[in-house]
């Protein structure tokens, strides 16, 4: 038999995963506990201290030596509760976990009653009970996280990041309950103070303000048993990761494989696996949902899987189809009103080549060093110079033949036309080629934006008017911490408060896309890469994911000239051949393989 003691320690490893898990626990708590006000606050990333005061129906003596003890929850009666649970607290182990790995202290008092109790615990180890005077309400305490587990305390990452999370899964609780006001105030700072409101979109406007309000569409849907509301953004607002995805199962933040599938499924196919942002809310009885799956209660399991799926796609496609966007799954478009997705101005690409804008003719390009083809076989070679048997054919006056200047790695192309899936069909000395436009666009910046030598800082573009881009906590720190980084590269960005930043300009080779989405990107990729790699690395999967944002249009967009310019700069890279990711730019035929397939040799 374990200890009680050791117990409790064990069942702490689950439930409490990081500070902002103690804050999650807690707020659940407050709110179960029918709170209409919730105070947090926290030093040092939480480390030091966690306090979360709430004026909800507090406790008597009793219960409050019976709330730290294992297994003791006041929200099941006997077994056949479990069945439907409808508050967030069932297992009744947070408190004896989180007091079991910490300096704890629990007062609380219920209204009726004239003095409150305190309780004491160090490392799970009961101190003290006492009266004292409080509130009506419950205030829990918690200080030195881990102080008696350093494997944990290890283990966190700079108080920064874990403050990032705490300010995550605050507002993720937040949003779930408009009515409730709450502060959150982190080393002395308030971070947040959310006033009580009416609806769901005054919670989230309070939160995101108008202009993310006025990018999110309403999704109001009954299927069956199920409901499905809250806001979704069109396909054209879209983040790498899921942090936008703010998902409820009966107003608890939880997420489920069927939910998440069925998101991508009512939404049209995203370029590079993006996620869109949503606020989805599904409610269906209790007894349909099995919340015990996993100690944090994040992940739950449906009864009826299908119900809900249908229900979540019909909801979404609803909404997204009633606002004008194409249905089923095609080019991610954009609706009125909302900022276009990021686009890539040719003319500010020529003149980064020193080509001009309007006329694509042969013009020569900056000198580069001719670097050999990493790829390149005699026979293979789309764009050999030794031979040229055949110059393209001219047809038309659209389709014009480009010769390249000596030194390039190819002397002619034409741009024969476009195949429906967005390739681009060319055709070069001694054979055709197919170009993925997309791909050799991302391979174009890249290489611009990486820099010849590596070393050359980059040109900046000014804004003509400076963007204060509002950020979610874990972005918000994500870019922080790569603020030198982003400098290097040419954005000049400062801090602007506690969540915002303000884009004075944008590398020269970005200049035109949302700088937004190409912060946060970026933030995410340098997340991505991690402390496995070094600073070089970071560097180029940042650039290499920008570029690739910024070139996600081009498969479908590109006017004929800005193809053109794209093909031209893409003579003068290092690796024309393949995108940053490793996918080919090009599928080179020459016409001798033509004339060996046709047999005519
Ligand atoms: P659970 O929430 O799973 O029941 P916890 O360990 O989180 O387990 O809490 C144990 C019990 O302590 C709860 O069932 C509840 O009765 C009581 N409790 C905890 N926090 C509060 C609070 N803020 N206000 C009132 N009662 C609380
Ligand atoms: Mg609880």
């Amino acid at each position: 038999m374990l200890s009680t003691h050791v117990a409790n320690k064990i069942a702490a490893g689950e439930v409490v995963e990081r500070p902002a898990s103690v804050v999650k626990e807690l707020l659940e708590n407050a709110l179960d506990a029918e709170a209409t006000r919730v105070d947090i606050i926290i030093t040092a990333g939480g480390r030091k201290l966690i306090s979360v005061a709430d004026n909800g129906r507090g406790m008597n003596r009793d219960d409050a030596i019976l709330a730290i003890e294992r297994q003791a929850t006041s929200k099941i009666k006997d077994v056949d509760d479990i069945e439907h649970i409808a508050t967030f607290g069932f297992r009744g182990e947070a408190l004896a976990s989180i007091a079991s790995v910490a300096r704890f202290t629990l007062s609380t008092r219920q209204t009726a009653d004239d003095f409150g109790t305190e309780v004491t615990l160090i490392g799970g180890k009961l101190q003290d009970v006492k009266d004292c005077g409080c509130p009506p309400g419950t205030c829990i305490e918690v200080r030195d996280l881990f102080f008696n587990v350093p494997a944990r305390r290890n283990f966190l990452r700079a108080y920064q990041t874990e403050q990032a999370y705490i300010r995550n899964t605050f507002l993720l609780h937040a949003i779930a309950h408009p009515h409730v006001a709450f502060t959150l105030k982190c080393d002395g700072d308030l971070a947040y103070e959310l006033a009580p409101c009416d609806t769901l979109h005054d919670r989230i406007m309070e939160i995101a303000g108008h202009e993310e309000m006025d990018r999110l569409l309403p999704i109001e849907y009954t299927l069956g048993y199920v409901r499905v509301f809250g806001y979704a953004a069109t396909p054209a607002w879209t983040r790498a990761d899921r942090i936008g995805q703010r998902v409820y199962i009966n107003r608890r933040p939880a997420t489920a494989p069927a939910i998440i599938n069925a998101i991508s499924e009512a939404y049209p196919k995203m370029e590079g696996n993006r996620k869109p942002i949503l606020y989805l809310f599904v409610d269906l009885p209790p007894e349909e949902v099995d919340v015990n799956v996993h100690p944090t209660k994040r992940e739950v399991r449906f009864r009826n899987t299908k119900a809900v799926r249908d229900a979540v796609i019909a909801a979404i496609s609803q909404t997204l189809h009633s606002h004008g966007t194409p249905l089923p799954a095609g080019a991610p478009s954009h609706t009125e009103g909302l900022p276009p997705p990021p686009s890539v101005d040719v003319s500010r690409i020529s003149t980064a080549f020193n080509l001009p804008a309007t006329d694509m003719a042969p013009v020569a390009p900056p000198p580069r060093p001719v670097a050999p083809f990493p790829f390149e076989t005699p026979s293979a070679s789309p764009f050999s110079s030794a031979s040229r048997p055949h110059p393209p054919v001219r047809t038309d006056a659209e389709d014009v033949v480009i010769n390249m200047p000596s030194g390039a790695p190819w002397t002619q192309f034409r741009i024969v036309g476009r195949l429906s899936p967005g390739y681009v069909l060319l055709e070069t000395n001694d054979g055709y080629t197919v170009l993925d436009p997309a791909a050799a666009h991302e391979r174009v910046l890249y290489e611009r934006l990486l820099g010849e030598s590596g070393a050359a800082p980059y040109a900046s573009q000014q804004l003509l008017i400076p963007q204060t881009i509002e950020l979610t906590p874990i972005d918000y720190r994500r870019i922080e911490t790569i603020l030198p980084i982003l400098h290097e590269m040419g954005f000049a960005i400062e801090a602007f408060g506690q969540t915002a930043f303000i884009v004075n300009a944008l590398p020269d080779i970005l200049a035109g896309t949302s700088s937004e989405a190409v912060l946060i990107d970026t933030a995410a990729a340098f997340e991505e890469a991690g402390s496995k790699r070094g600073r070089e690395r970071w560097r180029e999967e940042i650039i290499a994911k920008a570029a690739s944002r910024a070139a996600v249009r081009s498969r479908r967009t590109l006017a004929h000239a800005e193809l053109s310019a794209i093909i031209v700069d893409l003579a003068g890279c290092t690796m024309p051949y393949t995108s940053p990711f490793g996918r080919p730019t090009m599928i080179y035929t020459s016409f001798r393989e033509l004339d060996r397939r046709f047999g005519r040799s």
